[in-house]
């Protein structure tokens, strides 16, 4: 297997073996770790304290702050079939849920881990702290979402991301898990069949670091951030999980699957910094209703049944089609209105909602917002094996929203927390369960960062001195374009090309562009050194100029329509496809192939054949 590479991530590489070798040695920290957990979102963090809790110390890293992660923005909640509000509700029904809304292409085996794990990995929360809202009982609440037969959402406010981050924060330091800030991972090292390491540099003092370990987990988030128009932080979700573990030989899955939430805040209402910002689904759990600008409920003509509170899918186009035939607002989007319930009630179950609009001098409790679609979730990512986290590379997991499996051609809101904690739970135990059974310090006791002992292989030492050499080009780089220029001009090309609605022409197109802007990567300017934002901006260019071309191959290769995969030209689902679609790297090119999905178990095709559906006006 050959390696998607340096090279074709920044400019060619030029360096001569000799400085390669005398940079290796000069210039960096090595630290020898049993597991590197590249990560700490709520899959990091997760993974990390199942490795301690089995007796084995990981390293965690991360580019930001500890606790401040992408899982932070989190809002409306985290499923799990509790039956707190509707005893009906079961696990099965929660998996039949997750399959027909990810159009059946799904991992079946993903899907039903997720939903049998979910409500022992919710009390599990609620032991170590997480405060959830309750009923008057006493039980963990339960809130409707999206195109989901029962209430089965559990939540903080509107807060729940950052409740749960903190919870396991906390427990991580608990327990001392070792975790260290502000590193960003440019490159694993692996021969194609086996991990050993990763390198990366310092993003405070700009110092080159080498991780040595047999084992490492990739915790490092989706890529929806690579649209112009997204839900994310700026600088989170851009592609680094997938476009790594692409480089190191693993196959990614179902790249052309991007959700496009319903929605997000308008900037030429609210200004351009929130352009995009999401107004959480709880809006719509709690009874939020969508209107076009001649003031009708326009759901009514969509989807009678589930209004509002269908599939993000079906919601999001139904909206963009409003506002493309002129009956969006002046703004360009639609107006979500919560102002029919109870004040209290609001500020109460959407507090930060209440805040956000407040301090753009509106009173949600009273006025509507207005909202527009927002690239907000990557269904596809990394291919794993979900009970164990293994990749097609020996040594390399992943696990979180950087993976694909459970959520199929749409994912269903508060479905992707629980991902995070439900497969990180066994892949930490597998993976503790492999370093026990190597005997790294078999002495009974924990194994630490101290005690792993091992040394980079030639090849491994050559591939880190490539990177870092190719990291001081991309450094010292003097060109015309900026970082932030191309990844702007990145944004709009997916933006347009592999929008909500696509055609095989317009993807085409979005290729031949993509291939121009690979070549100005050559031509690029950083201003500043490896502690400024410009160099993080400009690495990530190498990641999601990767990224955005396996959403594009793959959603031309996709000739039908299926959940968020919206093609003009081919409007119908088409039972050839009920396959998903794989992307490696095959001599520094993608190569495409198709693979049949799992069938699920009869428990699960029993719930499928009751047709549970939720009745929205339940909400009335
Ligand atoms: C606004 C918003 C609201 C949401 N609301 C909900 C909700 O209510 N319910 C729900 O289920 N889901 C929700 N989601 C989705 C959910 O938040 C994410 O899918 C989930 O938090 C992902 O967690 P993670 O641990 O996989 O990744 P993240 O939380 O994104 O963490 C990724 C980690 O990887 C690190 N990292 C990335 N690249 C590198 C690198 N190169 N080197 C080193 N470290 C790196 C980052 O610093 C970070 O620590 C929401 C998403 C958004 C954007």
């Amino acid at each position: 297997m050959s390696h998607y590479t340096t090279s074709k991530r920044y400019s060619d590489s030029s360096a001569t073996d000799q400085s390669i070798s005398t940079e290796l040695e000069a210039n960096y920290e090595e630290i020898h770790v049993p597991a590197l957990v590249i990560g700490a979102g709520a899959a990091g963090a997760r993974v990390a304290i199942e490795l301690r809790q089995q007796g084995i110390e990981p390293l965690v890293i991360g580019k930001r702050d500890y606790g401040d992660a992408h899982t932070t923005w989190a809002a409306g909640g985290i499923n799990a079939s509790l039956g707190s509000r509707d005893p009906e509700d079961s696990w099965e029904i929660h998996a039949a849920d997750t399959l027909e809304e990810g159009h059946f292409i799904n991992d079946p085996e993903a899907v039903e881990l997720v939903a049998r794990e979910m409500p022992e990995r919710i009390r599990e929360l609620d032991e170590w702290g997480m405060a959830f809202a309750r009923t008057d009982d006493g039980k963990i609440q339960q809130r409707y979402f999206g195109a989901q037969s029962f209430r089965r959402t559990c939540f903080v406010g509107d807060r729940t991301g950052e409740a749960m981050l903190d919870t396991l924060v906390e427990k991580a330091q608990s327990l001392s898990i070792p975790y260290r800030e502000n590193v960003m991972i440019t490159r694993l090292l692996s021969d194609g069949e086996t991990v050993s390491g990763a390198v990366g540099f310092d993003m405070e003092t700009g110092e080159f670091l080498v991780f040595v370990t047999d084992h490492v987990v990739l915790a490092a988030g989706g890529s929806s951030a690579i649209y112009n128009r997204h839900s994310s932080r700026d600088e989170e979700n851009n592609g680094d999980g997938p476009a790594l573990a692409l480089d190191a030989g693993a196959e990614l899955l179902d790249m052309e699957f991007i959700q496009f939430h319903p929605t997000g805040m308008v900037g030429a209402r609210y200004g351009d910094d929130w352009d995009g910002r999401l107004v959480t689904e709880a809006v719509r759990g709690e009874g939020g209703r969508l209107y076009n600008s001649d003031g009708e409920r326009f759901m009514e003509r969509y989807s009678p049944d589930q209004m509002e509170l269908d599939a993000r899918d079906v919601v999001a186009r139904a909206i963009a089609q409003e506002i493309r035939e002129g009956r969006g607002t002046d703004n360009g989007g639609v107006y979500l209105d919560i102002s029919h319930r109870d004040d209290e009630y609001i500020r109460e179950r959407l507090p930060r909602m209440v805040e956000r609009f407040a301090s753009l001098g509106v009173d949600i409790t009273t006025d509507p917002m207005e909202v527009a679609p927002t690239a907000h979730y990557t269904m596809g990512g990394v291919d794993i094996d979900p009970h164990t986290g293994e990749t097609a590379v020996d040594g390399l997991y992943a696990v979180g929203e950087t993976t694909a499996g459970v959520h199929g051609a749409n994912r269903l809101g508060g479905n992707s927390l629980a991902e995070t904690v439900a497969i990180a739970k066994p892949v930490g135990q597998h993976i503790a369960a492999e370093i026990n059974s190597a005997g790294v310090a078999t002495d009974g006791g924990s194994k630490t960062i101290a005690e792993t002992d091992r040394t980079l292989s030639d090849l491994m030492r050559t591939q880190a001195a490539e990177e870092f050499a190719a990291l001081r080009r991309l450094e010292d780089a003097d060109g015309e374009a900026t970082p932030e220029t191309l990844l702007e001009e990145l944004g709009a090309l997916l933006w347009n090309h592999a929008g909500i609605i696509r055609t095989g022409e317009e993807l085409q197109a979005g290729l031949d562009k993509l291939a121009v802007l690979q070549q100005r990567v050559a031509d690029l300017a950083v201003a500043g050194d490896r502690t400024s934002r410009s160099f993080e901006l400009a690495v990530d260019v190498g990641f999601s100029l990767t990224v955005a071309e396996t959403t594009l191959r793959g959603a031309l290769e996709r000739a039908e329509s299926r959940g968020a995969h919206y093609r003009a030209d081919y409007p119908d689902v088409d039972d050839e496809f009920q396959q998903n679609i794989s992307v490696s790297d095959s001599e520094n090119e993608l190569a495409l192939d198709k693979r049949a999905v799992g069938q699920p178990s009869q428990a699960v095709q029993t719930a499928l054949d009751g047709h549970y559906e939720l009745d929205y006006h339940h909400l009335e």
